[in-house]
């Protein structure tokens, strides 16, 4: 039986249309839509879990996103410390 190549990408957080692109460099922007009916043996054998979308056009597959919550709503200001730990007020406070 010869292996079929899949082709599976990272799907960003939101995003909706196929950026896969075709020969010619052309977007295909065909339509995510889940695929819950995936066949198990596709999901062992890519080491899948979770929710999969399948471009309807040029079927790739593509993978949820896992949301990256590393930076999300959080506001670091850089304050210099002198030697002994305590903040140095910035010039322009
Ligand atoms: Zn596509």
């Amino acid at each position: 039986m010869e292996e079929v190549g899949i082709k599976v990408k990272e799907k960003r957080i939101g995003q909706r249309a196929c950026d896969e692109k075709d020969a010619k460099g052309k977007l295909c922007l065909g339509h995510l839509k889940r695929w819950d009916t995936m066949p198990p043996e596709i999901t062992t054998r890519l080491g899948l879990d979770g929710q999969i979308y399948r471009c309807d056009k040029c079927h790739v597959l593509y993978r949820a996103s896992i949301q990256d919550r590393s930076s999300a709503g959080q506001k670091y200001v850089n304050r210099t410390v002198d030697l002994l730990g305590n903040a140095v007020r910035n010039h322009d406070e």
